[in-house]
């Protein structure tokens, strides 16, 4: 299988200019160390009808090109369930019966990170189980043997951050992101995931689950967000973010793609152009202040 990086939108609604900086990133990566890159439509949760349609457009729409066809997860069950099958054989999962409520209310662990699950359905008896099963359907949680581990990020250097019992499989019969991601990574030969750096703090779980799964872990490189003027972290709220709203404006795609490439230090032009002089070493650290580009 060949080595390839990825964008993985979640199809929730139309991406914005920092999701779109994103995915150049994603591209401009995979592409300069030779790789393959592949499009993943994130839709087990929160997809909106049409929002892939646009998501795909608008990715089109600044240059970007994949190298096969567009992955789904809806599509993916029997892969995922394969995965929770095998962890389960192994004694590494155990049913939860807990709410949210219930989680947060629980005294947490000694020496359990803040946020971490507290452990509560870890030793349910049989027969306790058995009782918790006539009231609320079960989430699926690993029952993880760490409480931390540390990733290498391009980035970001060395980051360690906290791995606990986290969902592999909600209740509502829906499989976890957790799970999806790392599965689908490594069967789809993703061995380069560049990311908004806000999924940082979840990496540690993954490469730990990837680890116990037999799956090589990908490189990271998890980049700087796009923030608004208060230095938050950009959404639709924020004015004419998306292509659409630009366009309205008078300010075309083209324009949008030269604007984000010169944020990045990188000429402005075809995408391709650009590959050149790209270096993950001299990247822009800090997060991007988005101004709307004058017409
Ligand atoms: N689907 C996730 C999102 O849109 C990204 C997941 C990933 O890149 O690993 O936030």
């Amino acid at each position: 299988m060949t080595s390839a990086g990825r964008f993985a939108p979640s199809p929730s609604g139309e991406l914005h200019v920092g999701n779109l900086r994103t995915a150049i990133l994603a591209w401009l990566f995979a592409k300069a160390s030779g790789r393959d890159f592949l499009l993943r439509v994130e839709d087990l949760d929160r997809a909106r009808s049409g929002a892939e349609t646009e998501q795909l457009r608008d990715l089109r729409a600044i240059g970007l090109t994949w190298d096969a066809d567009v992955v789904r997860q809806t599509e993916r069950g029997a892969l995922y369930d394969q995965a929770i099958q095998r962890l389960t054989s192994e004694g590494r999962t155990y049913e939860c019966f807990c709410t949210r409520r219930e989680i947060q209310e629980a005294p947490s662990a000694p020496h359990a990170p803040q946020g971490a699950y507290p452990g509560t359905c870890r030793r349910l008896s049989a027969a306790e189980r058995e009782i918790r099963r006539a009231s609320r359907p079960a989430s699926i949680r690993l029952r993880s043997e760490v409480t931390e581990r540390s990733v290498e990020d391009q980035l970001q250097g060395t980051f360690v951050g906290m791995v606990d019992d986290f969902v592999l499989r909600r209740n509502d019969g829906v499989t976890a992101y957790n799970l999806a991601v790392v599965v689908d990574d490594a069967a789809q030969g993703i061995d380069q995931v560049v990311r908004g750096d806000d999924l940082l703090p979840s990496t540690p779980r993954q490469a730990y689950l990837a680890t116990l799964l037999g799956l090589p872990v990908p490189e990271y490189a998890h980049v700087p967000l796009v923030v608004n003027h208060d230095g938050v972290r950009l959404a639709k709220r924020d004015g004419a973010v998306t292509l659409d709203d630009l366009a309205a404006v008078g300010i075309p795609a083209a324009r949008v793609r030269d604007v984000l490439l010169e944020s990045l230090g990188l000429p402005a032009g075809p995408l391709a152009a650009a590959l050149g002089g790209f270096d993950p070493a001299t990247l822009p650290k800090d997060p991007w202040v988005w101004i709307t580009p004058q017409t």
